[in-house]
């Protein structure tokens, strides 16, 4: 079996969540010095309540310029006991459990390129390896990570869902959006005419704001509905809901903040109810055309190996929004993995032998381009 494949296998069946990255941080330390690397970890589980932080590991290729390979090492919930099977050309959990590619094939994929570059015998520029922690919990691990300690202007995160060869050259913004309504007690039985009840009042709201999707580029949705009370005999004075809204679209996604604050206060007008909205940045989005070097760099090592390459927008947030709001160029990479967040996860297995071949073109690609950005 390929290092990749077995890297991989042996990482989901380390149980880890956001801010339970210990077994997988501690397992990925070792190979990376395992095969030479001086691994540096920083604190930023600390800054959420995690029990490890990123690791930064560099590979120095002999080239002038530096590159960011990324890949995040937490999953989302339901990732405990992972048992891998391979079966017709997949891997695939036993069906209880996520399998975790997202984004351990990433890991893995960024693993095998060391290993691949360090046996190439070409030049190539320096490497800068980060794997980062809370990922799925709101990209937590790279925003809490100082990016002054990077020399890379352009990178990629292993990190995305789609068959080897996709490049997302664009992923949404995100707000989170939260509505308050505050009402009057007053009880149920004996005199409602003296409440005012939230609960309608957010109804209200809730039933005719515009969610879903909203044009090809943004969405919202509206989620978790609170009211802190179980009981039905008081007029309800207070309700909460709590959404998210994300664009590709900077513009649509003012346009829309200034919707939903006016929506909220207009619907409950004449309520008697009070609203209070709360609009709360969580990342930028980004958008490369396809003429970009950071693209086409991808592209050449794809043509390099004969797979068919595709460039489109995702729809979800990524480390690669926290390093291009930093300044750092960062595309995400396709590493074959699909039906991510759920039991029916599964990754291409021809796929996730060649991404770390994937990794280690694209740095090549770029000594090829005739160098990096300083
Ligand atoms: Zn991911």
């Amino acid at each position: 079996m390929e290092d990749i494949v077995e890297d991989f296998l042996e990482l989901v069946q380390i149980d880890a969540a956001s801010g339970n990255e210990r077994g997988v941080a501690d397992a990925v330390k070792a190979k990376l010095e395992a095969l030479g690397l001086a691994v540096e970890e920083d604190d930023a589980g600390a800054s959420f309540g995690g029990n490890a932080g990123n690791l930064l590991a560099v590979l120095d290729g002999g080239l002038p310029g530096s590159i960011l390979l990324n890949a995040h090492m937490d999953r989302v919930a339901n990732g405990l006991g992972i048992e891998p099977q391979i079966k017709d050309g997949l891997i695939v959990s036993d069906g209880t459990t996520i399998l975790a590619a997202d984004d351990l094939s990433g890991v893995a994929a960024l693993i095998d390129s060391v290993r691949r570059l360090q046996a190439c015998g070409q030049k190539f520029p320096r490497v800068e390896y980060l794997f980062t922690v809370g990922e799925e919990a709101g990209l937590l691990g790279s925003k809490a990570f100082d990016t002054s300690r990077l020399r890379a202007k352009v990178g990629y995160a292993f990190d995305s869902p789609g068959r080897l060869g996709r490049v997302v050259c664009a992923a949404p913004g995100q707000v989170s959006l939260t509505v308050e309504v505050a009402g009057k007690a007053a009880h149920a039985g004996n005199c409602p005419e003296e409440g005012v009840n939230a609960v309608t009042a957010l109804a209200k709201i809730l039933a005719t704001i515009r969610d879903g999707r909203l044009d090809p580029e943004s969405t919202a949705n509206f989620a978790v509905l609170d009211c802190g009370t179980k009981v039905t005999n008081i007029v309800q004075s207070y309700a909460v809901c709590r959404g998210e809204m994300r664009s590709r679209n900077d513009a649509a996604l003012s346009a829309y903040v200034e919707y939903f604050e006016r929506h909220c206060r207009e619907a409950a007008s004449g309520t008697g109810a009070a609203v209070k909205t709360t609009v709360t940045p969580q990342y930028e989005s980004f958008s490369f055309d396809e003429d970009a070097p950071v693209i086409q760099a991808a592209l050449a090592a794809l043509r390099d190996m004969g797979a068919e390459a595709q460039v489109n927008g995702g729809g979800g947030g990524m480390d690669a929004n926290v390093f291009n709001a930093a300044g750092i160029g960062v595309v995400g990479v396709a590493t074959g993995y699909s039906g991510n967040h759920g039991i029916s996860e599964r990754i291409v297995l021809d796929d996730l032998r060649r991404a770390g071949e994937l990794a280690e073109r694209i740095v090549l690609s770029w000594a090829d381009m005739g160098g990096l950005p300083e």
